[in-house]
């Protein structure tokens, strides 16, 4: 670190990490006028929900979709944005699917364009594993899809894109993950698959949608916050603890040195981030793992365009396994042009051959593997950008709930550390479950 005069800062609460949960636990603390300060390493506000913009077209990463179950929760988010005045958009996504683009969640429909064999084979595997549904707490991935749904559904709806995504095959997945995306109760939900329209987050049939994109309720956030508390190109270097109550923290901003001295740490950053600031040693790999995402995102002139919102791509025939098109979220999200941006979403590994594939060749690959699946065929890229996101998201690998609850309580006994938001508790939360969680750790109250 360059710089002679070292700065001190003394403050109640010091709020690691400015994403969603960082800024919603700012802002809760500002409310009761605590003093903060907030320490956010990039240069701007938002983390994972944070909604970028390339030549005037917006896009977030991988699309938000607000689905709050809880009142309690729209009534919050009615103070940052008039929730009458957010999209309320009916879901079109899509899979692709033997070259065909087909309904996913997958529709009767969809279910009787597949090939007669795949039909009666699904028909006939769900009909002997429906009277018995197993539990979804005991088996890996596999073993709780082939079990609940016969080894036809999961072979063509969930085993190469849930491997794609998480890049570890499916025996090597929590079933927590068969939760999210399908559901607990197999003998309702193969029905509530095939016709719509369940409580189920990821398969709800519609969302709601800011104008201008996620960025749009993170700007509102940020605007809340008194500017003096807000520390933007900051990082833990590392902290000075006594006893069993973390105290100061040397920090690096803008290669300057900072001191932070304080009685209370809520931290959102990845846990590794906090690991390594906390010199505590983890083994990275079986413990806190991360599947890293790059996003690639090319602005074409169309001249037709599909009507989906999001597709999947299974096949490793593409680079990428899910297309988002922002113009079919918000016409916010794009200048008046005659242009469109697709957003691919590719996951990889931090520092593998893909993460390392220089932003040329990921907008050509990506660019190559588009024009495979027909619909833009002969359009032209005007501009592109690729983003890289380290820790997009928890790795949810077999039995990772219970040593990561082993590892916190090893390594993070200290009695004014709060851990928040999905980054910081290293689980797998949705913008509500990060909010729920905040309003727990900083007010203590159930949401
Ligand atoms: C592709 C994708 C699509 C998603 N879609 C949806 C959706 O449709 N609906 C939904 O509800 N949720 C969705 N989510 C989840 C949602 O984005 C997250 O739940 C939420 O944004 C998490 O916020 P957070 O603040 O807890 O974590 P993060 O956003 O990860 O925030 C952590 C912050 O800490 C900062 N940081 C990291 N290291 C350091 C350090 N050393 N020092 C200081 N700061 C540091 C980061 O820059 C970041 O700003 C999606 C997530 C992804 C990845």
């Amino acid at each position: 670190m360059v710089g002679s005069q070292v700065k001190h800062i003394e403050t109640d609460t010091l709020v690691l990490g400015g994403g969603w949960s960082g800024l919603l636990a700012a802002s809760a603390l500002s409310r009761e006028k605590r003093s903060f300060v907030l320490l956010e390493k990039e240069p701007e506000l938002g983390g994972l929900a944070r909604t970028f913009s390339l030549n005037g077209f917006r896009y977030d990463i991988g699309g938000h979709r607000i689905h709050f179950k809880n009142r309690a929760n729209w009534s919050f988010l009615n103070t940052l944005i008039k929730v009458n005045e957010l999209l309320y958009l009916k879901r079109k996504s899509k899979l692709f699917f033997e070259n065909k683009f087909i309904n996913y969640p997958p529709t009767v429909h969809s279910l009787f364009a597949m090939k007669g064999i795949h039909l009666l084979k699904i028909l006939f595997q769900f009909s002997k594993v429906a009277g018995n549904p197993r539990s979804l707490r005991l088996e890996n991935f596999e073993q709780w899809v082939k079990s609940n749904y016969g080894h036809t559904l999961y072979e063509i709806l969930f085993k190469d894109y849930t491997e794609k995504v998480w890049g570890v095959s499916c025996d090597q997945l929590s079933s927590c993950w068969a939760g999210r995306r399908i559901g607990e109760n197999p003998f309702l939900n193969v029905f509530r698959l095939f016709y719509g329209g369940d409580d189920l987050k990821e398969r709800n049939p519609s969302f709601y949608y800011p104008a201008m994109g996620m960025g749009q309720v993170i700007q509102v956030l940020a605007d809340s916050l008194p500017p003096k508390a807000v520390i933007r190109g900051g990082f833990p270097v590392r902290f000075h603890s006594n006893n069993k109550r973390l105290k100061r923290l040397t920090a690096e901003v803008g290669g300057e040195e900072v001191q932070i001295s304080f009685e209370h740490l809520m931290t959102s950053i990845p846990l590794a981030e906090l690991f390594h600031a906390l010199a505590v040693p983890f083994n990275k790999v079986k413990e806190v793992s991360y599947r890293s995402l790059l996003l690639v995102s090319l602005v074409y002139e169309y001249r037709s365009l599909p009507d989906w919102q999001w597709c999947y791509f299974p096949s490793d025939r593409f680079i990428f396994s899910r297309l988002y098109i922002p113009k079919n979220w918000s016409p916010g999200m794009v200048p008046a042009s005659g242009q469109v941006l697709v957003c691919a979403e590719i996951f990889c590994d931090f520092d593998d051959s893909c993460w390392n594939c220089s932003e040329e060749e990921l907008a050509a690959k990506v660019d190559r593997d588009i024009m495979k699946s027909f619909v833009f065929q002969g359009m032209k890229v005007n501009a592109w950008e690729v983003k890289r996101f380290r820790y997009a998201y928890p790795l949810l690998y077999l039995n990772y709930e219970k040593k990561i609850r082993e590892l916190k309580e090893r390594s993070l006994d200290y009695e004014n550390l709060s851990l928040i938001g999905r980054s910081g508790t290293h689980a797998y939360f949705d913008l509500e479950e990060c909010l729920e969680n905040v309003k727990q750790e900083v007010e203590g109250k159930e949401a």
